[in-house]
């Protein structure tokens, strides 16, 4: 089989957010990004049949995923619920918003954890518009991101460690190199191939558009003796994919790739993370961005108020650091 090729040939396209909407009992923002595993990682713990029922209830609607762990537990469901109708109707003006829980993923235990993720529905469409622009609703009551029940693909493709150092442009050109490699095309070939029977095929350009929106961000962690092990997160336009299951399998072959430079060492794939906060899959606990927000209401680690304070401030063990991602907007 002849390779193709997917040599650089554009510019790399990199999405920008939407500004944040003022609304007076909110945090204006702007906010980081959330990463997630997979498009439907907000729902993983949802019960199928909830789903489904989601799905087909009509009218303009939400998930809302709500920060922290205290949804977790079906006995704060309806404090939950209710502090989401107040936000609903206080700063969007909704008079009568239906919210419905996640069920317990064990059945047979009223009691057990469930998902983190509501479903709000019999609100207007301007209400989901401005809730999905805003993005994240952080306010003293409670903190959660909006989000469509039309799941995007995620942006990060793999986490990656145990190169020799922490320049970001370095690591999106080790990565872009290897990429386009003779090893990676053989795999990116058969995709290409492959898909051709299919009613949407992934084209070449399809592929070399999606490679040219890499973009890098670093997290420093930090481990045995608080030196610095930069992790980096490598992330894409999923939007340059012509069908939402085409993600799927790029990432498993990127995934699948040997990382190695003559000049920065050897590359690890990392397991995605688990933020207890704010759900996303590419930082700990201990490098959440969202508490550093300015004027972050809600639950987690306050702001520092004096930054020399900030040396006492708790961490988990090996996480130390600083979050060196998307909340400056600037990636490489
Ligand atoms: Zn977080």
């Amino acid at each position: 089989m002849e390779l193709l090729s997917f040599s650089k040939t554009r510019t790399p396209r990199i999405s920008s957010t939407a500004p944040a909407l003022p609304l007076d009992i909110c945090t204006p923002g702007p906010f980081p990004i959330i990463y997630d595993s997979h498009a439907a990682a907000p729902l993983d713990d949802v019960v199928d049949d909830q789903v489904r029922e989601w799905l087909r209830t009509p009218g303009s609607k939400l998930l809302l995923r709500i920060f922290g762990q205290s949804a977790r537990d079906p006995k704060n469901h309806a404090a939950i619920a209710a502090k989401i109708v107040m936000i609903f109707s206080k700063g969007f003006g909704e008079q009568e918003p239906l919210v419905a829980a996640p069920l317990p993923i064990d059945e047979t235990d009223p009691d057990a954890r469930t998902a983190t993720t509501f479903l709000l529905h019999g609100i207007s469409e301007r209400t989901m518009t401005a809730a999905l622009e805003m993005r994240i609703l952080d306010s003293k009551d409670l903190s959660m991101q909006a989000m469509p029940l039309e799941l995007r693909n995620s942006p990060l493709v793999l986490l990656i460690k145990g190169f020799t150092t922490t320049r970001t442009e370095i690591i999106r050109e080790v990565v872009d190199k290897k990429w386009r490699d003779e090893e990676s095309s053989v795999g990116l070939t058969r995709i290409v191939v492959e898909s051709a029977t299919e009613n949407i095929p992934l084209t070449v350009e399809h592929v070399t558009d999606f490679i040219d929106s890499v973009s890098i961000i670093r997290i420093d962690m930090k481990g045995t003796g608080a030196l610095l092990v930069p992790h980096f997160a490598v992330l894409t336009d999923p939007d340059t994919l012509p069908a939402p299951h085409f993600w799927f399998y790029l990432r498993e072959h990127f995934q699948s790739l040997a990382y190695r430079s003559n000049m920065v060492g050897t590359g690890t794939i990392l397991p995605y993370l688990n933020c207890p906060l704010c759900h996303g899959c590419d930082h700990p606990r201990g490098l959440c961005p969202f508490p550093l927000v300015p004027g972050w209401q809600g639950e987690g680690i306050k702001p520092p108020s004096n930054p020399k304070s900030s040396k006492g401030r708790a961490r988990p063990s090996g996480h130390g650091g600083k979050y060196e991602g998307p909340r400056k907007g600037k990636r490489d």
